[in-house]
């Protein structure tokens, strides 16, 4: 029985691992690295309340520290791991000490994409880490310029924070519209109309020319179109998974560490959990690198079990949520070019949108301020049924009552 376990990255992933990993082995060494000098933390509050409200750090801890001492789960923080021995069966940290295992997890995320040379001459910021949204916070405040450059997720939620402390905002955004990736036309449209009633400015396709330092000092970012003046020019450009270790000691890397359903990666002895995987998904049949929350942990928990001998794949549909502005919008399973949509109440306000697959059964949906519809439809998704596609549309029929015929039929 394997009894020293080792997670490199103490992020959502690597801390719900520990958790697992104690709960199933009580005697069992775990020791969780993280190159970052805070206790595991949530990431979602940096781009809204975090900013906004002006938390305090501690509020963020996914655990309180007594709970490490209190589970016997070892913490080295702000100690990065350098190195993988995979035939010695050591890890190196940052100051050359070798830390031996039996069972290693890399849970090592993301990091936020770069712009690349020419626009590294003025001070961009990025937001992944309580570090980068401190700076943020620091900066904004009433009637400054933001420039934000991408509007996906992190550009939109800094967006309407940043609107919500009264600073000036406009979003370039390569797509013609926002979340392109993300969520289907509807919702993006649905978004982009919520973000300009509350006076933000977008550029869609939008095309960076430079940025550069303009006549009166500030930041002027152009574009082919137009030239902003910033107070504070903030990137949010997509997010990159950190595979270099696994890299480095000659794992399948495939735009993230290649696991199976368990979280294995090509060593039997060593297994990857989070952002940073790239894992076969049974529900689709395929292999997805998701950048998700809940993903992160209830996939880190079942690969934790596994690394035990007594996993079960991790089989979930993805999901994630939103928060712009008083706007919650959720996302079940991944809406792939060919799923028919169907949208069922009014886009103005609340809705839903579902994605029927080729067979007309339900594949993946979004709600937009209509949270409540998310448990049925989950439930909906696992029926497998094929429901009329008039009754989905109207809002008037409840998702509840449609889920009841359809287990009864
Ligand atoms: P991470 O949280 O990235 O943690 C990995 C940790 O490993 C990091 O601390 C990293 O520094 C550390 N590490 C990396 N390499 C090494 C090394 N060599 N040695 C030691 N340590 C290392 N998701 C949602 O579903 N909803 C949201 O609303 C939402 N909001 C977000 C807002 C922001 C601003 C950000 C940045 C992300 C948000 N996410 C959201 C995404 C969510 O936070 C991530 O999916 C989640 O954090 C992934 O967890 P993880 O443990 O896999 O990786
Ligand atoms: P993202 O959602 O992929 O959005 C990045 C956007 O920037 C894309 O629309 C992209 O367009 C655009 N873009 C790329 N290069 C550009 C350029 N040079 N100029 C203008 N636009 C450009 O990534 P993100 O918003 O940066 O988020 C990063 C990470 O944080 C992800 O892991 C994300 O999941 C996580 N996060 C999640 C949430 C949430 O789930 N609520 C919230 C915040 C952050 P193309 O698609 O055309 O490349």
């Amino acid at each position: 029985m394997p009894s020293r376990f080792v997670i490199i990255g103490a992020g959502p992933a690597g801390m719900r691992a520990a958790e697992v990993l104690r709960q199933k082995a009580p005697e069992a060494d775990i020791l969780l690295i993280g190159d970052e000098p805070h206790l595991p933390y949530d990431r979602p509050p940096l781009s809204k309340a975090f900013l906004i409200e002006g938390l305090q750090p501690g509020r963020l801890w996914l655990k309180p520290e007594s709970f490490y001492a209190e589970q016997r789960i070892r913490l080295r923080l702000g100690a990065a791991a350098l190195g993988i021995d995979r035939a010695g069966k050591t890890v190196a940290l940052a100051g050359g000490e070798r830390v031996p295992y039996d069972r290693l997890l890399l849970a090592t995320g993301c990091r936020g994409r770069r712009l690349p040379a020419p626009f590294t001459a003025e001070p961009v910021h990025y937001l992944r880490s309580l570090s980068d949204a401190e700076r943020i916070r620091a900066a904004l405040r009433p009637g400054l310029e933001l420039v934000m450059i991408g509007g996906g997720f992190i550009g939109l939620e800094i967006a309407a924070s940043a609107r919500q402390l009264g600073a000036s905002v406009s979003v370039l955004e390569m797509a013609p519209r926002p979340m392109s990736r993300a969520v289907p036309a509807p919702v993006g449209e649905a978004v982009r109309a919520l973000h300009e009633r509350h006076g933000v400015v977008f550029e869609f396709g939008a095309r960076l020319n430079a940025i550069a330092r303009g006549a009166d000092g500030r930041t002027l970012v152009e574009t082919a179109r137009a030239a902003y003046p910033a107070d504070l020019v903030i990137a949010g450009i997509g997010a990159e998974p950190n595979t270099a270790l696994a890299e480095a000691a000659g794992l399948a890397v495939e735009d993230g560490i290649r696991v199976d359903a368990r979280g294995r990666t090509s060593d039997p002895d060593i297994f990857a959990a989070g952002d940073v995987t790239r894992h076969d998904n049974p529900l689709l049949g395929r292999a997805i690198r998701v950048e998700s929350w809940q993903v992160a942990l209830n996939q880190a928990a079942a690969v934790a079990a596994s690394m035990l001998g007594a996993g079960e794949p991790y089989a979930e549909l993805p999901w994630l949520w939103s928060d712009q502005y008083d706007c919650n919008i959720q996302a079940l399973g991944l809406f792939e070019a060919s799923l028919e949509l169907v949208l069922r109440g009014d886009p103005a306000a609340a809705f839903t949108l579902l994605g029927l697959d080729p067979e007309g059964r339900i594949a993946a949906a979004i709600t937009v301020n209509n949270g409540r519809d998310m448990a049925v439809l989950r439930r909906l998704v696992a029926t497998r049924a094929v429901l009329p596609k008039d009754a989905l549309a109207d809002p008037q029929r409840k998702l509840s009552d449609l889920l009841k015929a359809a287990r009864s039929g």
